[in-house]
C-alpha cells in the first residue's frame, strides 16, 4: 500500500473532545471518525485491526466447536416481551417501529434471538450441547457514550450462546469459552485480568469479566497477588450480575455530597447510623433518599434477579416494619449506586438494594429466597487494602477496561421463552444456557491504551493494521526509491503487510507519522545508508534502531 493512497488522514493537533490516549490517537492516526455521539466510522486502518481481532476470535471459536452464523440486528419486540426485558432493559434499548407500528429493538445483545432460534430445533438431549455465535453491530443507548470506541452506542460485539442439557455440560462450555477468551486477549496483545463478576448465588464463578488493565478503564478492580482472587468491585459489592437499567438516568441528577454514609447522614441531619452497610443514597427526582436499617440484621437469602425496570418508594408501613427512616427500592445509577438484589432477613422478609459506594438498604415483606450471601457480604466492602476474602492477604486495586464477559445464564431465558428439550428420560426440560460476549471494537481502544507512547500507537504485531512501514527519505532519489520499492515488494511476496511512504514529505513529517500510525517496524531508507548498501530498521516498541544490509533486511523482518 502506498501511503499517498492510504485513507488515513492524520491530525496534527490533539482533538479537544478526546480525553483518553486511545481516543486521541485513534482520531489523530486517521483510524476512526465520529458521526455522532457514540457512533464511529472505522477507517481502513482500524478496519484492518478489527479484521485481525475477528480472525483471532474465529480461530479460537473454531477450536472449541462454536459455530459462526448471523442473525438480524433488528429484533422483534415480541421476543423481548416474552423474556420480560422489553420493560426491564430500560432506556438503553434502542426501539424502533415499522410503518405498521410493529415494534422492534436494535439488538444490544441477543439472548432472546438465539433462544427463539433454537427453541423449535433443539428438541432432544442428543443434539446438545451446541454453541452458536456471531460478530455483529450492537446498539445500546448508553447514558454517556464516550471515549471513542470504548463506549459507543453502536459497537461491534462477538456474542456466543451455548445450549446444554445439564449443568455439567454448561460448565464445560463455559470453561471452554473462558479459556478461549483468555487466548483471544493474549493473542491480541492485551494484558487482561479475569475478574469475578458474579460471586454470589451459586458461589464459584458463574461469570467472569476480562478486564484489560489500564488507568483509563472505567471498572474498579481488586485483586490478590497471593491466591489469584480478582473481582470487579462493582459486582463484588453485591455479588451478583449488575446490569444498568432505567435507574441509570438518575446519574444526571447531581448529588450534593460525595455519597458516603457520613456525608448523607449529615446532609439530611439524620442520626448516626449504627449499622454496617445498611444505607443507600439514591437520588430520585432530585431528592435524596436514605434508608437506614438499625442493628445487625442477619441476611439469609438473596435472589439475583434483575431489579431494573421497577422501583418504588417504601410505604410508611413498610418503613416502620423494617425500622427504616426512609426507604427506596429500585434501580439507581447515581454516583455508581446500583440496585442489585432482593434478600430476606431472618426476622422479616426484606429487599436488599446494593449500592456501590454506600451500602445496602432494605425493604420489607417478600417470600423467602434460597441463596447464601455470606460470601458477598464480605466482598461488599472489598476495596484496595482490604483483606482478600479468599486468603486474607492484602487486596490490591486496579482499573480495567471490560473487554469480555462470560456468563452462566442457566434457564432464565429458556424458561421464560419456553425453550425446552426432551431429556434422556423423556421429560421436557428447559435448555441450560450460557452467554459469552467480547467487545471487538472496544478491544481496539483497550489495545491502544496499553500500547502507546507520547508519539503515537505501538501496535502489537498480531493486530497491527500493517506490519511494516518502508520510509524512503527521498522519493526522488535514484538510489533510495528503487531500494524502497524492492524491499517492499520482497516483503509483500513474503506475506508481510507493508505501507510505503511514497509522499514527497520532509523526513521529519514521515518519522512523526510513522510513529503515530505505530506499525511495528519501520524500514528507513536514507541516502547515506543506502549508498553503503544498508537501511535502518526501527522497532517501534523498543525504539531500537539497527542498520542492516539491504540484502538481509527482508529475511530479518520476516
Ligand atoms: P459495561 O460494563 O462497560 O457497560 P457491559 O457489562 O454492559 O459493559 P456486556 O453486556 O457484558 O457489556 O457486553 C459484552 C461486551 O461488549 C463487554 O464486555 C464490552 O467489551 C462490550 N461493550 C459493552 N458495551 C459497550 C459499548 N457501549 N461500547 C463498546 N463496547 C461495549
Ligand atoms: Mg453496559
Ligand atoms: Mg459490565
Ligand atoms: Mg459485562
Amino acid at each position: 500500500m502506498k501511503m499517498s493512497k492510504l485513507y488515513a488522514p492524520t491530525l496534527k493537533e490533539d482533538p479537544t473532545e478526546a480525553e483518553l490516549a486511545s481516543h486521541r490517537l485513534l482520531l489523530r492516526a486517521g483510524m476512526i471518525r465520529r458521526g455522532a455521539a457514540g457512533l464511529y466510522s472505522y477507517l481502513p486502518l482500524a478496519w484492518r485491526t478489527i479484521s485481525k481481532i475477528e480472525a483471532i476470535i474465529r480461530e479460537e471459536m473454531e477450536a472449541i466447536d462454536a459455530q459462526e452464523m448471523l442473525t438480524p440486528i433488528l429484533t422483534d419486540a415480541e421476543l423481548w416481551h416474552q423474556s420480560g426485558r422489553w420493560d426491564a432493559y430500560g432506556p438503553e434499548l434502542m426501539r424502533v417501529s415499522d410503518r405498521h407500528d410493529h415494534e422492534f429493538a436494535l439488538g444490544p445483545t441477543h439472548e432472546e434471538t438465539y433462544t427463539d432460534l433454537v427453541r423449535n430445533e433443539l428438541r432432544s438431549y442428543k443434539q446438545l450441547p451446541v454453541t452458536l455465535y456471531h460478530i455483529q453491530d450492537k446498539f445500546r443507548d448508553e447514558l454517556r457514550p464516550r471515549f471513542g470506541l470504548m463506549r459507543g452506542r453502536e459497537f461491534i460485539m462477538k456474542d456466543a450462546y451455548s445450549f446444554s442439557a445439564t449443568q455439567e455440560s454448561l460448565q464445560e462450555c463455559y470453561d471452554q469459552e473462558k479459556d478461549a477468551y483468555a487466548s483471544i486477549m493474549e493473542r491480541s496483545g492485551l494484558k487482561a485480568l479475569q475478574v469475578v463478576a458474579d460471586s454470589g448465588q451459586i458461589g464459584g464463578d458463574t461469570s467472569v469479566e476480562f478486564m484489560a488493565l489500564a488507568d483509563a478503564g472505567e471498572a474498579d478492580l481488586v485483586y490478590c497477588d497471593d491466591c489469584g482472587f480478582a473481582a470487579d468491585t462493582e459486582a463484588a459489592v453485591v455479588g451478583i450480575h449488575v446490569e444498568e437499567g432505567p435507574g441509570s438516568e438518575l446519574e444526571k441528577i447531581e448529588t450534593p455530597c460525595d455519597g458516603t454514609i457520613e456525608a448523607v447522614s449529615k446532609l439530611l441531619d439524620l442520626p448516626e447510623c449504627a449499622c454496617r452497610k445498611s444505607v443507600a443514597l439514591v437520588a430520585e427526582d432530585g431528592t435524596l433518599v436514605l434508608a437506614i436499617v438499625p442493628g445487625d440484621h442477619e441476611i439469609n437469602d438473596v435472589k439475583a434477579e434483575h431489579l431494573f425496570g421497577h422501583y418504588d418508594l417504601m410505604s410508611d408501613d413498610e418503613l416502620e416494619k423494617c425500622g427504616l427512616v426512609k426507604g427506596f427500592m429500585g434501580p439507581v445509577g447515581a454516583n455508581g449506586l446500583k440496585v442489585v438484589a432482593d434478600v430476606s432477613l431472618k426476622d422479616s422478609q426484606s429487599w436488599l438494594v446494593g449500592a456501590n459506594e454506600v451500602g445496602f438498604h432494605f425493604k420489607g415483606a417478600k417470600p423467602g429466597r434460597d441463596f447464601q450471601v455470606d460470601e458477598w457480604a464480605d466482598l461488599a466492602s472489598a476495596k484496595e487494602g482490604d483483606a482478600c476474602p479468599k486468603c486474607g492477604a492484602k487486596l490490591k486495586g486496579a482499573r480495567g477496561i471490560e473487554c469480555g464477559q462470560v456468563f452462566q445464564l442457566g434457564t432464565k431465558y429458556s424458561e421464560a421463552m419456553g425453550a425446552t428439550f426432551a431429556d434422556e428420560d423423556g421429560k421436557e426440560k428447559p435448555l441450560i444456557m450460557g452467554c459469552y460476549g467480547i467487545g471487538v471494537s472496544r478491544m481496539v481502544s483497550a489495545i491502544v491504551e496499553q500500547h502507546h507512547d507520547e508519539h503515537g500507537i505501538i501496535w502489537p504485531v498480531s493486530v497491527a493494521p500493517y506490519e511494516v512501514e518502508v520510509v524512503p527519505l527521498d522519493v526522488n532519489d535514484d538510489l533510495v526509491w528503487p531500494v524502497a520499492v524492492k524491499i517492499a515488494s520482497d516483503l509483500v511476496a513474503a506475506g508481510i503487510e507493508v505501507v510505503v511512504d511514497d509522499r514527497k514529505e520532509r523526513p521529519g513529517v514521515k518519522f512523526n507519522d510513522a510513529d503515530l500510525y505505530g506499525f511495528p517496524y519501520q524500514i528507513v531508507c536514507g541516502k547515506k545508508a543506502v549508498k553503503n548498501g544498508n537501511v535502518e530498521v526501527k522497532d517501534r516498541a523498543t525504539g531500537e534502531r539497527q542498520e542492516l544490509s539491504i540484502d538481509e533486511v527482508v529475511a530479518m523482518v520476516v
